[in-house]
């Protein structure tokens, strides 16, 4: 029902998505998560027009939200959205902020305004709170109200950005279930969330964004339980990561051993621990993988979730496994290692990954 296409957008000189693409069925309740900054709510923004991209194509049920002459008002009553600081109108009742925008602009009649606000209230468990001013409640019951609020459009789809960042963490949990259960009406939903339990539980599908992109998407899990791209591994596993482009006639061995040092100290891995990495480190790079190939690209990690520490060289080249090229070497190194494997990634590059326990 929802399309995009090749998306980009920029700020001045900064480009925020440099090409986003994806598809949004009716129904279907996505989470997109990733660091900040790495343009979620600028996706979220162009999708209901309150950014105008650059480039790209928008389309709802097959018609262009960015041809000339698309009914921008239209769009917008069709695409609710729920932001991070509730933006409730302070001088208007709960049950006025409701009304107003049906009243104004679907031209419902005032009683019919109120009753389908109260129903909307019910479901948000706060009828009781419909002549309160939005200062009189709590962070979580104004986000319920801004749920309500969006949901009395009866849009097709509502975008919520990070609904629950700003609330106190006593609160989050009554916001969620609200979402929950408008997800299991069968409403269309985009989540920009930091709440991972929550993504898991209620989404079809996670887009993870990193560098302007959806990095990579999928179900909950694969992209919880199975992520594949170094970024989202290093997101979801909460690494800690250092990365470097290396070649083999040209790499800066002061500078590498600068930065696995930092990273080893941030982590207070002990004299032992730090000897196993860097001699295995130096046996992979030296005798398996730069006999193979000129470049590649290596990240160095220490995982916070499953206590995990390793590295992973890319590189594109022939599918043969360069561990059987050196079997003494590949002895020694999976002798001192939990793991040393060699894989094919799914967009076509070579991987070796070596890890060890913490
Ligand atoms: P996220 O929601 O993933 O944290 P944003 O979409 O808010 O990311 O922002 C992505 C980048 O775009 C940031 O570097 C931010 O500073 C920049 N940005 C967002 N909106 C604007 C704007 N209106 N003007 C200039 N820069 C912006
Ligand atoms: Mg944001």
């Amino acid at each position: 029902m929802i399309e995009i296409r090749h998306l980009k957008k920029s700020f001045g000189d900064t480009a925020v998505l440099k090409d986003v693409n994806a598809v949004i069925r009716k129904g279907e309740v996505v989470s997109i998560i990733g660091p900040s900054g790495t343009g979620k709510s600028t996706l979220l923004r162009c999708l209901n027009l309150l950014e105008r991209p650059d480039e790209g194509e928008i389309l709802v049920n097959g018609v262009s939200l960015l041809a000339p002459g698309a009914d921008v008002a239209a769009v917008r009553r069709k695409m609710g959205m729920v932001f991070q600081h509730f933006n409730l109108f302070p001088h208007l009742t709960v049950l006025e902020n409701i009304t107003e925008a049906p009243r104004r602009l679907l031209k419902i009649s005032e009683p019919e305004a109120r009753k389908k606000a109260m129903e909307l209230l019910k479901a948000v468990g706060l009828e009781n709170k419909a002549l309160a001013l939005p200062a009189e409640l709590s962070g979580g019951q104004q986000q319920r109200v801004a749920i309500a609020r969006a949901m009395a459009m009866e849009p097709e789809t509502i975008l919520f950005d990070e609904p629950t960042s700003a609330l106190d963490p006593t609160m989050v949990d009554e916001v969620l279930s609200v979402i929950s259960g408008l997800a299991k009406t069968g409403m269309t939903m985009v989540i920009v969330t930091h709440e991972m339990r929550f993504a898991r539980n209620v989404s079809s599908r996670i887009f993870f964004m990193e560098e302007g992109r959806i990095y990579e998407e999928g179900t909950p899990q694969e992209i919880f339980d199975f992520p594949k791209r170094p970024k989202t591994v290093a997101f979801i596993k909460r690494v800690d990561m250092e990365y470097f482009a290396l070649a083999r006639e040209d790499f800066d061995e002061i500078h590498i051993r600068a930065r696995a040092r930092a990273l080893a100290d941030r982590h207070h891995l002990s004299k032992e621990q730090r000897e196993k990495f860097r001699s295995v480190f130096v046996s992979t790079l030296r005798d398996v993988v730069f006999p193979v190939t000129e470049k590649i690209d290596l990240y160095m990690g220490v995982s916070q979730t499953d206590e995990m520490i390793g590295f992973a060289a890319l590189w594109d080249g022939d599918v043969a496994d360069p561990f059987a090229r050196v079997p003494e070497t590949a002895e020694y190194i999976r002798a001192n290692c939990r793991s040393a494997s060699f894989s094919q990634t799914e967009d076509g590059r070579l991987e070796i990954k070596v890890l060890f326990d913490r």
